[in-house]
């Protein structure tokens, strides 16, 4: 029998592009890749897989997309930092049109297994008041209150996966990813998240010499951050594994907004004078993954510590910004798809 071909949807955008590269770099050839973005906004495309631009909010869109179709990664989502999801609220639970018309089309298809990226967004929010970094643990999910918009989207899309399992008998696996940074990631245009918005203020200003740095909020909230290798390799091990509810993937090393720009000053050799801004949109005061689950079931943690992940992300930053002032391709940009973004 010939090979199933893996479908992997937001193929042109940070992760879905990492899975993509992986897979093909391992030797996989029958790989689709899809995005709704033109190919030349496309972070990574490689001409030996099947490229597709198509938008997966439309039922058929989904059809093509999963036709002869084993293993299913859902990448597609409408998505960024905080800026953009504070303001962007509609458009974020729009995403529920791609992953509910992904599900029909995977049972419809009678594709193998079908991976859906969740968010720590789905955690209720008067767990995460304090800038102490509560761990939240898979649990902590419900009595439902996630993040306004985008968390509605994710909880409710992960119930789907579950149902389509119950009822249809469709493989389904869902982790709740907590900030994913590294090269290839969005790193300016108001998508980003607060490592590369911090990395690429920092490179601006050590090139232009004005030694200083806005900061939203007051630098107090607490996160962990995510190195793209552990989260591929956590998409990978969740998929092949026997844990069907939703399941933590994140670093449990959680950093203060302002230890995370220490560490990037360090990283450049300089140091900035902060400024502050706290009009602007900072989420949850303090969140961070609570690990016991995934390293209880699969003996593993995403592992990479936020000084070598940012290290590289810094390095590639300082390269793309580069490249950007001399005009040069392969800058990974925003899409030129027109979206509501404020
Ligand atoms: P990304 O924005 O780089 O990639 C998402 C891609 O989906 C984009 O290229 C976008 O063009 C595409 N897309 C959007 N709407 C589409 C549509 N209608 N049809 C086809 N393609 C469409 O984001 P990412 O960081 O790679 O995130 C991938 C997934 O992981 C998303 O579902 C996101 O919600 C989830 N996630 C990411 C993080 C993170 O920190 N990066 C955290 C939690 C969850």
């Amino acid at each position: 029998m010939s090979e199933k071909v893996t479908v992997i949807t937001g193929a042109g955008g940070f992760i879905g592009g990492g899975l993509v590269a992986q897979l093909r770099a391992e030797g996989r050839r029958k790989i689709r890749a899809i995005d709704i973005k033109p190919f030349d906004e496309w972070y990574q495309i490689f001409d030996d897989v099947e490229n597709l631009q198509l938008d997966l909010n439309a039922m058929d869109a989904c059809d093509v997309s999963a036709r002869g179709a084993g293993d299913i990664y859902n990448f597609a989502a409408n998505m960024g930092g905080m800026g953009f999801i504070e303001h962007n609220k509609a458009l974020c639970m729009l995403s529920v049109l791609i992953n509910t018309h992904m599900l029909q089309a995977a049972e419809k298809h009678k594709a193998d297994r079908f991976f859906y990226a969740s968010s720590a967004c789905v955690y209720n929010a008067d767990k995460q008041k304090t800038f102490e970094a509560p761990s939240l643990k898979e649990e902590d999910a419900y009595p439902a209150m996630p993040e306004d918009g985008y968390g509605w989207e994710k909880l409710f899309s992960e119930r789907m996966c579950r149902h389509f399992r119950e009822d249809f008998g469709l493989y389904t696996r869902a982790a709740r990813f907590h900030n994913v940074y590294g090269p290839w990631g969005t790193w300016f245009g108001g998508r980003e998240k607060a490592p590369a918005a911090i990395c690429r203020k920092v490179v601006e200003a050590k090139i232009s010499g004005r030694h200083e740095i806005e900061i939203w909020g007051s630098g107090d909230q607490t996160r962990s951050f995510m190195y793209i290798d552990d989260c591929l390799k956590g998409v990978r091990m969740i998929m092949d594994s026997q844990i069907i509810d939703p399941i933590n993937l994140g670093s449990s090393e959680a950093v203060t907004i302002n230890q995370l720009v220490d560490i990037v000053e360090a990283i450049a050799g300089i140091k900035l004078k902060r400024r502050y801004d706290l009009s602007a949109p900072k989420g949850v005061n303090g969140r961070n993954s609570d690990n016991t689950l995934i390293q209880k079931l699969l003996n593993w943690q995403p592992n990479t510590t936020l000084r070598a992940g940012l290290e590289k992300t810094y390095a590639w930053i300082y390269d793309q910004y580069q490249k950007r002032e001399r005009g040069e391709k392969g800058v990974v940009r925003e899409s030129s798809i027109a979206h509501a973004a404020k």
